[in-house]
């Protein structure tokens, strides 16, 4: 939680020599990655903390939620913890990524002094929450706003450092294959492959490696797939009941929603996830409608063809509800 809140003085980003300076300055660090972690909020803040462990900084990596199995690989990775030290300096520099929001840090985090947080992200919604912010929107991932910033600062990039930000982008392009891949993004790879990431050891990480039960799990949800709107809205349903009959949890949920949006016709395409109590919605559009505005119409958010949310009630309210967002947002009738 960060303490008293009040509006942001900036509603634009520092610059690059703004952050290096702030980097310079402090004497130790705390990355926080969001709830349900992906390979972009972990990969960007393990990769800044090694960067500047050896310019002799203290850095401390805080996540609420576990590492996720497939994430498990990441250089760094064995340093995540949701324990905070006792001993930090007062002028520790909290560095939130990947996030539109604090909020999405989830709700262990000390009261933290706004003065002493630095937002990092890639969101188009991003609130701009921290005392320093540097939001680059046409970044594809977190990851690769970090890696400016390492630039900027002179410092080299080591292969671990590489498989971090390269899992970033990887992630955050679906391996290379959304609409945020420009030609940039691929020189911006190559770079981070000749600097010695491991590209294999992060395909087989992330998009291979599944538990049976996950591939089970996405049979039965695309099983009981519906197909809606004239054709242009897919959405299917995971529960509780359905991870304990296949022995599957909340990480074997990932790979759904990428086949329901690839569903030909399709503009929208929703996952609701009625899991341990709550409702939580995956949302993944194909270019004509905006279902991060779909998604905050609901109090979520994300990207322009990618976004989330929570949503209290039930499932079929839940379906209802966002139906009526993304038809609000240009769903064809
Ligand atoms: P996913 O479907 O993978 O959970 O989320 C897709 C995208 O939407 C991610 O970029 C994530 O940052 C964003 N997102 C997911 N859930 C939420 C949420 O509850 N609030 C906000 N603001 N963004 C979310
Ligand atoms: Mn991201």
């Amino acid at each position: 939680m960060i303490k008293s809140d009040p509006m942001p003085e900036t509603v634009t980003s520092n610059s690059l020599a703004e952050i290096v300076a702030e980097l310079k300055r402090r004497p130790a660090f705390v990355m926080v990655s969001h709830v349900k972690p992906d390979g972009d909020t972990l990969g960007a803040g393990l990769a800044l903390g090694l960067a500047l462990k050896p310019l002799g900084k203290r850095v401390h990596y805080f996540q609420q939620d576990p590492v996720p199995r497939n994430l498990r690989f990441l250089p760094e990775a064995e340093h995540v913890a949701r324990a905070i030290p006792a001993d930090l300096p007062a002028e520790t520099l909290w560095i939130f990524c990947d996030m539109s929001d604090s909020s999405r840090a989830g709700d262990h985090l000390p009261a933290i002094d706004r003065a002493n947080t630095l937002d990092i992200d890639h969101h188009l919604g991003n609130s701009h929450f921290g005392a320093y912010n540097l939001v680059l929107s046409e970044e594809c991932s977190t990851g690769t706003v970090v890696l400016r910033v390492l630039k900027a600062m002179g410092v080299t990039v080591t292969p671990a450092i590489a498989t971090n930000l390269l899992t970033t982008i990887m992630t955050d392009t679906g391996g290379f294959m959304h609409s945020n891949t420009t030609a940039s993004v691929l020189e911006v790879s190559a770079e981070l492959m000749t600097a010695g990431a491991d590209r294999d050891q992060i395909t087989n990480e992330i998009f291979a490696n599944k538990r049976l039960a996950a591939v089970k799990l996405v049979g039965a949800a695309t099983a009981s797939a519906r197909l809606e709107e004239r054709g242009r809205f897919c959405w299917s349903l995971v529960d509780d009941a359905m991870l304990a009959e296949y022995g599957a949890d909340s990480e074997d949920t990932e790979e759904i929603i990428q086949h329901l949006r690839s569903v030909e016709g399709v503009e929208v395409a929703a996952l609701f996830k009625s899991i341990s109590g709550e409702i939580r919605v995956s949302l993944r559009g194909n270019g004509r409608v905006n279902v991060q505005l779909a998604a905050a119409r609901l109090g979520g958010g994300g990207h322009y063809r990618a976004s989330g949310l929570t949503y209290l009630g039930s499932v079929a309210e839940a379906v209802e509800a966002v139906r009526g967002a993304i038809v609000a947002e240009g769903l064809r009738a």
